[in-house]
């Protein structure tokens, strides 16, 4: 076993591992990374096809972002935000801000003009939570301000977050530490109780047959809120796709018809975009979104506007842990006061604003908005939704859903009657570990295999990535 992999084993505690079958076997060591390519320590080299966790966007040392960061390395790497501005994130904030209003028109009035800075996706959810509870305190007179998420959520591991969310295999051992938030039923199109559409082979979003029934369930859950005297001030919602529930997907028009439901009854809106955001959900419409102005937030595709725009892993390209929480005027100003009134938003984190990671993130907003590569993520989106055409013919296959430049591929015993693999059975970890052999890295979720290509991702990588994923599905 490599030096660096027996240092691991005896003393890194990995996150999200049974650390019993970790130590069974040696790990990959990553020392290199160039493109969709990671390197380790013995010259072997793997595609990256979940972009290391869903965080990176442009593939590994990338000459601009690494440029960026060596061009503020050799001036500051980092000053704090309690009680100094800095150059970068503030020229960030004013990006993020211009880059997050509607692509189309959107409901008057509605913008985010505000950013607060923190260091990954569980921080800026806290940020989110603390805000939308104490604005609704101050400004509406909840006295105890609740928070509606949908079933099978993960927002993030830290406290707060961990309430918002609903996985039971995750949170139930947290339970007494948690506060209680209520949940709804999210649209599934594949396992949906509503669906009265058999298993055909193609995306269940296409073929259901309902009612939107799904949307009639988040109405009922805020009306009923509303009559027991413990009305719901804000929603929590990964907008298009739910990531770690299993890769998700949002029949088209239902981020919009909930967003209504909330804007009616003066709920406010989380969007967590931790996942989503930075162009991740494609476009909709390649086609008529080639000139447009590309959509770089799942919200601003079905044109709504999110009270708190929760962003983190893509933001600084996947390179630093860097946040940040996006809010409106009229949340900024519940906290304006006299000093003395102590209205002042009590909440910060050491690194708040780094200076590192803001030139990264500045960098990648450059790369995200050029013409150029707005086509390299058209057509790597296309090149997704053909080559995933070939899993169909697996028996195994029971959906196979993309949104954008990620896609979600449930493995089931017998796709004609959608019977799932138990969890017990590691179908989705014996798949991924196939893969690894064949050179090819992702992470399951569960029986959900994921494949998050890096943007930069070529043809042929992209290709080799369905070759793995098809090896390993066969070989179940
Ligand atoms: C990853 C993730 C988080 C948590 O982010 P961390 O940076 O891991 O704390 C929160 N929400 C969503 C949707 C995520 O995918």
């Amino acid at each position: 076993m490599h030096r660096l992999a027996r240092l691991d084993h005896q003393y890194v505690w990995h996150p999200f591992t049974q650390m019993r079958d970790w130590l069974r076997r040696e790990p990959i060591v990553i020392v290199e990374g160039q493109g969709a390519v990671l390197g380790d320590v013995h010259g072997r080299r793997f595609l990256d096809a979940n972009s290391s966790i869903w965080t990176n966007l442009h593939g590994h040392a990338h000459p601009r972002i690494n440029a960026a960061i060596r061009r503020q390395l050799g001036r500051v790497a980092h000053s704090s935000a309690l009680g100094f501005a800095n150059e970068p994130a503030s020229l960030l904030a004013s990006r993020l801000v211009a880059a997050a209003r509607p692509i189309r028109a959107a409901e008057a009035g509605a913008d985010l003009r505000k950013v607060f800075f923190s260091d990954d996706g569980s921080t800026a959810m806290e940020v989110a939570l603390k805000l939308a509870y104490e604005t609704a305190r101050r400004k509406q007179g909840a006295i105890a301000p609740r928070f509606l998420s949908l079933k099978g959520a993960y927002h993030g591991d830290t406290v707060g977050a961990v309430s918002l969310g609903h996985i039971d295999l995750f949170h139930r051992a947290y339970k007494g530490l948690l506060f209680r938030t209520g949940k709804v039923m999210a649209p599934y199109c594949y396992r949906c109780p509503f669906n009265r559409a058999k298993p055909e082979r193609t995306d269940a979003r296409l073929a259901r047959k309902c009612d939107w029934e799904c949307v009639g369930q988040v109405e009922k859950t805020l009306d009923q809120g509303q009559r027991r005297g413990k009305p719901f001030s804000s929603f929590v919602v990964e907008p298009l796709m739910q990531g770690a529930a299993g890769m998700i997907p949002q029949p088209q028009g239902w981020l919009k018809k909930v967003a209504a439901l909330c804007r009616e009854r003066g709920i406010s809106i989380i969007a967590d975009e931790v996942m989503t955001g930075f162009g991740r959900m494609g476009v909709s419409d390649p086609a008529a979104n080639a000139g447009a102005r590309a959509p770089l937030f799942a919200c601003q595709q079905e044109s709504v506007v999110p009270d708190y725009l929760v962003l983190a892993k893509g933001l600084t390209g996947g390179y630093m842990p860097m946040a940040a929480t996006l809010t409106t005027q009229g949340v900024f100003d519940a906290f304006l006061g006299e000093y003395e009134e102590f209205k002042t938003f009590f909440h910060g984190h050491s690194f708040t604003g780094n200076q590192l990671g803001a030139a990264a993130a500045l960098a990648s907003l450059d790369l995200l908005q050029s013409a150029v590569e707005i086509r390299r993520r058209l057509r790597l989106q296309r090149l997704l939704e053909r080559e995933l055409q070939r899993l169909w013919s697996l028996a195994h296959v029971g959906d196979v859903r993309q949104v954008g430049l990620v896609a979600g591929i449930e493995l089931v015993r017998d796709w004609k009657t959608r019977q799932p693999f138990a969890l017990q059975e590691r179908a989705g970890i014996r798949v991924c570990d196939a893969m690894a052999k064949r050179g090819v890295l992702t992470r399951p979720i569960g029986s959900v295999v994921v494949l998050l290509p890096p943007y930069c991702t070529t043809e042929a990588q992209l290709v080799a990535m369905v070759d793995a994923l098809i090896y390993g599905i066969k070989a179940l």
